[in-house]
């Protein structure tokens, strides 16, 4: 019985509570953008909503060591302004963002693999693809992603997972999460060099892992024809190869041409396109089942147009296989 509906949509409001100081780009300003962009377009009332749930602490363990998750949250309550990294601050209700961020896609998964949903879309914040097991770097606290994914291999069983990070920047997060392993293909396409300095080519992967890490790194100025092009060649290539049970997405939207952080030239359009891409695959490889993970995206506008894009994209049911 194909699902209910083509998407989700894991929300919470706790998800501004989440604050940083006046011009900062990572402000909850951008969910409020994204969030106009989807009512104007009809989006936000047509796709369902679910309340993202809180993770439980023993949860985070799949990638968190215990003793990181217990400094974090000691420091947020204690007041700190940032945690680790001068550009990765905090506030009194960061900790609870952060446990609803990682939540989200656990839930997401589960409804996913559950035949709720073909598609889940976390629409939140703090974003998670720099966030290392011990370590919070890039604005992000939690490894959302890469959280999500252990999940679905110890309560689901799934054996081969394909994450897709589009984001401007390198994912090193994720990368490192699953760096010695086979059972997640990773692949990444981002501008080089570029913060966090990470996403060689020659970073393949090692021991069991060898061979399923897959960085692509693109210098400055690359664009919707040449994002679609690696997308519909090398990356269609790995993922038919590989046989994922999975795709989930690190969506930032800093490829875009108007992005202050990022130089590349990606429109909404693009993103579009690139979504539908990878629709195509998923529902040729493995039932539709995507799980995207807002990451960054700092111009406004742009950021507000392109999620709109490609949650038009994820909710667009005729396009479901
Ligand atoms: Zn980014």
């Amino acid at each position: 019985m194909p699902p209910e509906t083509p998407l989700q949509v894991y929300w919470s409001p706790d998800f501004l509570e989440h604050r940083v100081s006046p011009g900062h780009p990572e402000s909850a300003a951008r969910l409020e953008a994204i969030i106009a962009g989807l009512r104007a377009a009809g989006l936000w009332d047509q796709v369902p909503r679910i309340d993202a749930p809180a993770v439980a602490l023993e949860r985070l363990q799949l990638i968190h060591p215990a003793g990181y998750v217990a400094r974090l949250q000691a420091a947020i309550d204690r007041g700190a302004r940032v945690v680790d990294s001068a550009d990765t601050e905090v506030s009194a209700g960061s900790f609870q963002a952060a446990l609803k961020m990682a939540g989200a896609g656990m839930q997401a998964v589960d409804d996913v693999l559950g035949g709720k949903t073909t598609a889940g879309f976390v629409l939140g914040r703090p974003p998670g693809h720099h966030a290392l097991p011990d370590l919070a770097m890039g604005f992000c606290l939690l490894a959302n992603l890469a959280l999500a994914a252990r999940h679905a291999q110890t309560a689901h069983g799934l054996e081969r997972i394909a994450v897709i990070d589009w984001d401007v920047h390198h994912g090193n997060g994720t990368q490192a999460a699953f760096y010695n392993s086979a059972a997640v293909q990773f692949i990444s396409l981002h501008e080089y060099p570029l913060y966090p300095g990470t996403g060689a080519a020659d970073e393949s992967g090692s021991g069991a892992g060898l061979g399923f890490t897959c960085n692509i790194p693109l210098a400055a100025g690359a664009g919707d024809e040449r994002y679609l092009q690696l997308l519909e060649g090398p990356v269609t290539d790995i993922l038919t190869g590989y046989r994922p049970d999975m795709i989930f997405i690190s969506a930032g939207f800093d490829a875009h041409a108007a992005d202050p952080l990022g130089h590349m030239q990606i429109s909404s359009a693009g993103f579009a396109a690139m979504t539908r891409q990878i629709k195509q695959l998923a529902g040729e490889l493995c039932h539709g089942r995507i799980v995207s993970f807002l990451e960054g995206g700092y111009n406004l506008d742009a950021l507000a147009e392109s999620v709109v894009a490609h949650v038009a994209e994820l909710a667009h049911r005729a396009n479901t296989a």
